[in-house]
């Protein structure tokens, strides 16, 4: 993984929604699966990840930090991401969410959510490091299980 913003003149192409890739709607991994999507965001998940149950919103709006949105904006970005920290909670059995957001590889406003376990949590006593992971860790049915299973209860908390 490399950082984006070391590279200044990729990092200020895609800075601007132009060239943006999430912008311009570009293809993503065919294992990247959308959960919901909301007037402000798209919530996805991916089965190459530091735990299970890891998921990210993405904003609809270009935004390269969280103050580059409105009020209204933000508002709506955070009520996707409480949602889904709700959901996703409901769903793993984790004992606490973790929120990070970074847009060091990709300048667009997204932000992870990654379910934390008082049991089996390889990260136990530090913060994640997603270099330091070994994919996979679903196996099986289980990433289709939980993106199906976040899809009907996030459509229900939408309702
Ligand atoms: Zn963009």
């Amino acid at each position: 993984m490399s950082y984006l913003w070391k590279k200044t003149e990729k990092w200020n192409q895609w800075c601007d929604s132009k060239n943006c890739p999430v912008c311009r709607n570009l293809p993503q991994p065919d294992d990247y699966v959308t959960i919901a999507e909301t007037d402000a965001s798209w919530i996805e998940a991916h089965p190459n990840v530091p735990f299970k149950g890891t998921c990210y919103v993405m904003s609809k709006k270009h935004a390269i930090e969280l103050y580059d949105l409105s009020d209204d904006e933000a508002f709506s970005f955070l009520k996707d991401v409480m949602i889904t920290a709700r959901a996703l909670k409901e769903v793993t059995g984790a004992t606490k969410i973790n929120y990070e957001i970074h847009g060091n590889t990709v300048p667009h406003l997204h932000l992870h959510l990654f379910p934390r376990y008082l049991v089996g949590d390889r990260f136990s006593d530090s913060v994640i490091d997603p270099r330091n992971v070994e994919p996979p860790v679903y196996s099986g049915n289980e990433f289709h299980e939980f993106t199906k299973t976040m899809r009907e209860r996030i459509s229900s908390a939408l309702k």
